[in-house]
C-alpha cells in the first residue's frame, strides 16, 4: 500500500531531498502540497509534478492524505502539526518541533491522545557513519566513553540567508537550526541523554536579526559523567564537519559526517592499529521516510521520534538560557522545560 502525503511548506528541504526520499521506494506518493502563498503552492506542484497546490491547511487535510511532512518557518510547525493530528494524519515534522520544548510535548501528547504517528527528521541519526559509531560503542570497541566531540560548524549557503539569520520569531539562529541536531545526533550515537549544558553563543557578522546567533560552542554533561562539546555556527567556510567519541580503550574519528549526504569516513583507533569502519550509504532522508512508513505498518517507530524531537529542543533550549544567563543549565526533557 502506498502512503499519501501532504506537504506543509514549499521548502528547500521539501524540493532538495524529500519529495526524492517520500518517491525512492515507490510505497510513497504525494497528493499536495501547501503553501501560503497560491502562486507558488501552483507553480510548487506543477515543477514536482504533485497533484495539487493548495493555499490552506483545511485544504490540504481534506486531500485524502494518510501524511503530512512539515517543513515550514520553525514558528509554524505547532499549529500545524495539531490541526493535522486533529485531522488524524500522522506526521513527520521538521526539527525543531516548535519554538518551546513545552509545545513540543504538547504535539507528542496530542500525537499520542490521536494514535497517530509523529517523527521529527533528525536526519543524521539516519547516517550510517552514525550508526556504526553508535554500534561500535554498544559492542565496547572502545571501551567506557569518555568524551565527545562535535564539529558542526559549516557556512549558510547564500540562497538560505534568509528567516535563518533575520527572524527570532521564527526559530532563526544556529542553535534552534543546528544544536538541535547536535544534541540528537549525540544522544543517538551514545545512547545516552544529556543532563546539563553550558554554551556562549556569537553573532560573527551574518545574523542580523535582534539577539540572533550565528554561531555557538556547547559543553554537554552526561548522566554517566562522559563530557563533550559542540560548536555550530552559519560563519565558517572552510572549517569541515567531524565527531569523535574517546573511550578508555580507543577512540572513533569521523570526519565529514555532519551532513546531509551519505557521505565520510569512520576510523577507530585502538591499542590494535587504526581500522576504517564499514557502513551503508544509503541515503539519509530516504531512510528516515523509509522508518516512518514502516512505523504506520505498525514495524517499530521513526528513526527519531516525537520523544526525541522534545529531548533536542530542549537541549537547545537550554544551551540558549545558558547563553543569555552565563550558567550551566540542567536539561529535563521530561517536563519540557529548562532550568
Ligand atoms: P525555506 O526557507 O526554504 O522554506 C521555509 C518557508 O519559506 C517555506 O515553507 C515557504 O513558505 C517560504 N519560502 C521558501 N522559499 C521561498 C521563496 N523563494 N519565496 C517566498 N517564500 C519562500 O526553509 P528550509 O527548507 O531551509 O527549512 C524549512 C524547515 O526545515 C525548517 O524547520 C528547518 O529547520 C528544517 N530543515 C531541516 C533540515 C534537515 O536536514 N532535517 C535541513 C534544512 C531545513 P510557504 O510554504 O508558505 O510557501
Amino acid at each position: 500500500m502506498s502512503v499519501k502525503w501532504g506537504l506543509i511548506g514549499a521548502s528547500t528541504i521539501a524540493r532538495q531531498f524529500m519529495i526524492n526520499a517520500i518517491r525512492a521506494r515507490g510505497d510513497g506518493e504525494i497528493v499536495a502540497v501547501m503553501s501560503a502563498d497560491p502562486e507558488r503552492a501552483t507553480a510548487f506542484a506543477r515543477e514536482h509534478g504533485i497533484p495539487h497546490g493548495v493555499s490552506t491547511l483545511d485544504a490540504l487535510l481534506g486531500a485524502g492524505i494518510d501524511a503530512v511532512y512539515i517543513s515550514t518557518t520553525n514558528e509554524l510547525h505547532l499549529e500545524q502539526a495539531l490541526a493535522a493530528i486533529d485531522a488524524g494524519k500522522h506526521v513527520l515534522c521538521e526539527k525543531p518541533l516548535a519554538l518551546t520544548s513545552a509545545d513540543a510535548r504538547r504535539m507528542v501528547t496530542a500525537a499520542k491522545a490521536a494514535g497517530v504517528v509523529l517523527g521529527t527528521n533528525h536526519h543524521l541519526r539516519n547516517a550510517g557513519a552514525h550508526r556504526a559509531m553508535r554500534t561500535a560503542i554498544a559492542g565496547g570497541r572502545i571501551g567506557r566513553p569518555i568524551a565527545a566531540r562535535v564539529f558542526h560548524a559549516v557556512y549558510l549557503p547564500e540562497h538560505l540567508q534568509g528567516w535563518r539569520i533575520t527572524r527570532p520569531d521564527a526559530g532563526g539562529g544556529a542553535v534552534l537550526d543546528i544544536t538541535v541536531h547536535d544534541a540528537d545526533t549525540l544522544r543517538f550515537v551514545l545512547n545516552e541523554d544529556p543532563v546539563e549544558v553550558s554554551a556562549f553563543t556569537q553573532s560573527a557578522g551574518m545574523a542580523s536579526g535582534q539577539g540572533l546567533e550565528d554561531g555557538a560552542m556547547c559543553l554537554w554533561r552526561f548522566g554517566s559523567g562522559l563530557i563533550a562539546q559542540s560548536h555550530e555556527g552559519f560563519t565558517t567556510k572552510y572549517a569541515g564537519t567531524g565527531f569523535e567519541v574517546h573511550g578508555t580503550e580507543g577512540s572513533l574519528i569521523a570526519t565529514g559526517v555532519m551532513t546531509q549526504k551519505p557521505v565520510g569516513s569512520v576510523l577507530l583507533r585502538t591499542a590494535k592499529g587504526e581500522e576504517e569502519l564499514a557502513f551503508d550509504r544509503e541515503d539519509l532522508y530516504t531512510r528516515s521516510v523509509r522508518k516512518f512508513h514502516a512505523a504506520l505498518a505498525g514495524q517499530g517507530r521513526p528513526a527519531a521520534t516525537g520523544e526525541d524531537g522534545v529531548w533536542s529542543l530542549a537541549s537547545a533550549e537550554a544551551a540558549l538560557l545558558s547563553a543569555k544567563s552565563g550558567r550551566a543549565v540542567s536539561i529535563d526533557a521530561e517536563l519540557g522545560s529548562a532550568q
